[in-house]
């Protein structure tokens, strides 16, 4: 029998007061709810501003007029039904629109609203077009949580995947192993699964999502453990949240302990202004000082994460920071000329995300134009 419940109606929470309740309904109403009584019992409920629940309960801020529903333009990377296609090496299947509990400042709530039709059970589609597109050598399982399908499911589409040569690294984006770790623990059908498609030559990598220490549990650990037993590799990725673990402390003891378990952080991402997300957001030059003040506390392997934030022009990178001016650069970009591109904006507190930011104009910083290489001081075209 399960060892975990999942939790789709505030009123099933005890902790939460009748006013409480009252307040927070409407928002529960607009943007779904979802938790697991496994990741409840991890709340201080004798602390309003805990982390964890910060993380699942509504907030009545949700309400404020912010953000757009689709902040990284996802809607246009498709390329066949649940199938999302926008850098070259790389494609998304949107395989499974539920997740083991809703993280208030998801970025795909819209897929958990009324008329959410953007992930698709059938994947032959989408398997269909990497098939015959030799040059995506990424697959990433997203949705929702990939890890919410039956271990049968899962293992229909790994073999499918497996069966196309050009396909290297196959990614699950998963926040399980925080929501729920027995849904690893206790499915031994599962880690099999995982073991026989993660080989030497071609690996499986979980792209694991822990935001705060506290969900690091001994459980948890073990689930994490147990992956990596599986000969899969496991790397750690997170928003930078308001209230959550903005704190520098609290990242670097995030950092800390996810080198110390094996699962090194790979992206930490600005929180995207999507609608519904006003109390969680950062400005770009908050999300960076946090991050870089954590990184002084911490080990060099615990610290190779990029700050990177997700645009509709692809992932840009936040470098460096100035009094005057802020650094970014194109991770990976949409448009194979803006690759690597460099750029330089004026300093902005308030901008949360690069449409906020006023590019430097021409012409260049004189340094720039004497040395060997000439810096494009230049925003997104
Ligand atoms: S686990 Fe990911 S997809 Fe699911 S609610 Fe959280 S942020 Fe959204």
């Amino acid at each position: 029998m399960a060892r975990v419940r999942y939790v789709t109606k505030l009123e099933q929470i005890k902790q939460l007061s009748d006013s409480e309740y009252r307040r927070l309904k409407p928002v529960a109403d607009k943007y779904a709810f979802r938790a697991s009584d496994y990741y409840l019992k991890l709340i201080d409920w004798s602390n309003p501003d805990d982390p964890i629940r910060r993380i699942v309960i509504p907030h009545i801020d949700e309400l404020r007029e912010f953000g757009d529903l689709d902040a990284s333009g996802e809607q246009t990377n498709y390329v066949a039904p649940g199938c999302q296609h926008k850098y070259p090496h790389t494609a998304l299947l949107l395989c499974n629109e539920v997740c083991g509990a809703y993280c208030r400042f998801c970025f795909r709530k819209r897929f958990f609203m009324p008329g959410g039709n953007e992930t698709e059970r059938d994947v032959a589609p989408g398997i269909n077009y990497i098939r015959k597109t030799p040059q995506i050598t990424n697959v990433l399982l997203t949705g929702g949580d990939p890890l919410m399908l039956s271990s049968r499911r899962i293992e229909a589409i790994l073999s499918q995947l497996r069966s196309i040569p050009h396909v290297g690294i196959i990614r699950i984006g998963t926040k399980m192993p925080a929501f729920n770790p027995y849904r690893i623990i206790d499915h031994p059908q599962l880690t099999a699964t995982l073991s026989r498609y993660s080989t030497r030559e071609k690996r499986i990598y979980l792209m694991v999502h822990f935001s705060v220490p506290q969900e690091l549990t001994d459980r948890a650990m073990l689930a994490l453990d147990m992956l990596m037993k599986c000969g899969v590799v496991v790397a750690n990725q997170s928003p930078i949240i308001r209230g959550v673990n903005d704190d520098p402390d609290v990242l670097a003891e995030l950092m800390r302990k996810l080198s110390f378990v094996g699962v090194p952080p790979y992206y930490f991402f600005q929180c995207r202004p999507t609608v519904g997300n006003e109390p969680y957001e950062l400005s770009l030059v908050e999300t960076y000082q946090a991050l870089e003040e954590a990184k002084k506390q911490v080990s060099g392997l615990a610290k190779r994460a990029r700050l990177v934030m997700s645009h509709e022009t692809g992932k840009v990178e936040m470098v460096g920071l100035s009094n005057e001016h802020m650094y970014l650069r194109y991770h990976r970009a949409r448009d194979p000329k803006n690759e690597g591109r460099f750029m330089i904006f004026h300093r902005d507190d308030e901008a949360y995300w690069l449409d906020d930011l006023i590019p430097v104009q021409y012409p260049p910083h004189p340094v720039h134009t004497h040395g060997h290489r000439e810096h494009h001081a230049i925003g997104p075209e």
